[in-house]
């Protein structure tokens, strides 16, 4: 173990920051649960930071995957059809709620931002584009560029023009009350866009709950609000549901829902291949249709992935995993306000479905505290629970099972994590 992590220091860029001060090496996983190479267990409250939905070893997603490699063909291109991505994308063509859908498949949340935004800059011939305050959006040049926090970008330099949005920062505001605050967001929209230094604006991207940015979420009726004034000029609304899709925040399938609008285009990754990479967008067929067709991605929609995608969300539906995520979300977010909200180091509770975060401050002053969320991140996980961490200044816990959590386990991973 120890001389795994020296390994590691010696191959790997130094940038790439290590979340705990002493990282465990995985070596298997099944249900909610993984164990390390010491063979220690752990309940996984982060499911691979949202990826593993259904958690680990589900046979119909391994069968599904197994039947694909067992064709021979690991891998075509999408320069040939696959039953399973068409498949797929029909259904994902109708979950969504867009008119006339298409969708595109990409291995990440990043490539697929990339790809909006690469359809809605060549579709308003503009490069202006707006974003929320502290969104984040990926690692690629423009999805970084969209990302609306310093402290998550490693570069400042910028393909687009971007203009920040109020509406997730609602903290910030609280002699405002609800109505007055989105007035004052509809307020602000309106005078970027009279200020802009183009008469066009392409889209505006949104995040339904911020997730790097430590699971805020959106006031509901924020996302109708902008799309009315958006709707004025003809500017596009992409909804970034690379964490909030497919059901997680319990009351909605999409995240956006909660705020009764149907974007233009949507994003999605993360929990799709339930651990294998997948990703892609779901745009109006006209639009898609509208971006030069040279559009191939060697990977996107690699058929073993679409397999397991396919598996995954035909699971995900069968069993109806939203309403898991609403009713094991709010025991959850319950429990966590009555056994922490009170404590003086705990700034506030939050959550939405199963994306529920604790905000860690100082004692003293009420600072958000960034060492403190360290701290207990590595107890809980001494203790057998595996959480995130995030926030704007890394206080901020995050926990985020899979869907497939039972009550037993979320007892269980509420209990550590008060002790911790
Ligand atoms: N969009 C959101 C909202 C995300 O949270 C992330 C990753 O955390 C991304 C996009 C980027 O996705 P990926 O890491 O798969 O490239």
């Amino acid at each position: 173990m120890s001389n795994l992590l020296g390994r590691h220091r010696a191959v790997m860029p130094s940038w790439l920051s290590l979340y705990y001060e002493q990282p465990i090496e995985i070596v298997s996983g099944r249900g909610r649960r993984v164990t390390d190479s010491d063979g220690r267990t752990y309940l996984d409250f982060f499911a691979g930071i949202l990826t593993t939905m259904l958690g680990y070893d589900v046979p119909e997603v391994r069968e599904a995957v197994e039947r694909q490699l067992r064709t021979g063909v690991a891998h075509t291109s999408t320069l040939y059809l696959i039953r399973s991505q068409v498949e797929l994308a029909e259904q994902i063509a109708a979950l969504s709620g867009i008119a006339d859908a298409k969708v595109f498949f990409t291995n990440s949340g990043t490539e697929a931002n990339e790809t909006a935004l690469l359809l809605a800059t060549n579709a308003r011939r503009s490069d202006q584009v707006l974003a929320l305050r502290n969104s984040y959006h990926g690692r690629s040049y423009g999805a970084m560029a969209v990302t609306g926090n310093r402290g998550w970008k490693n570069s400042s330099l910028s393909p687009v023009n971007v203009h920040y949005l109020h509406g997730t920062d609602r903290d910030r505001f609280p002699h405002l009350s609800d109505e007055e605050f989105l007035a004052f967001c509809a307020d602000d929209l309106r005078q970027v866009l009279a200020t802009a230094t183009a008469t066009d604006v392409a889209c505006l991207i949104a995040e339904p709950v911020q997730g790097v940015g430590g699971f805020t979420v959106a006031p509901d009726g924020l996302l109708a609000r902008y799309r009315e004034i958006l709707d004025e000029h003809g500017i596009l609304l992409v909804s970034d549901e690379v964490q909030t899709g497919w059901g997680r925040t319990g009351e909605h399938f999409w995240g956006i829902q909660a705020h009764g609008v149907t974007p233009d285009v949507m994003t999605f990754a993360k929990g799709l291949g339930n651990g294998f990479a997948i990703g892609g967008v779901v745009a109006d067929g006209a639009l898609m249709d509208a971006l030069p067709a040279n559009g191939i991605s060697t990977f996107g929609g690699n058929p073993v992935a679409t397999a397991a995608a396919k598996a995954t969300l035909d699971y995900l539906l069968a069993h109806d995993l939203q309403a898991n995520a609403r009713r094991l979300g709010r025991l959850l977010v319950d429990g966590l306000r009555t056994a922490v909200e009170k404590l003086p180091v705990v700034g506030d509770v939050r959550g939405r479905g199963l994306m529920l975060a604790v905000d860690l401050v100082d004692p003293d002053g009420g600072a958000p505290s960034p060492a403190l969320a360290a701290r207990v991140l590595e107890e809980a996980k001494r203790r057998g629970l595996l959480i995130g961490k995030g926030g704007l200044h890394g206080h901020t816990l995050r926990m985020a099972p899979p869907l497939t959590l039972t009550e037993d386990e979320a007892t269980e991973g509420l209990g550590i994590l008060v002790d911790s």
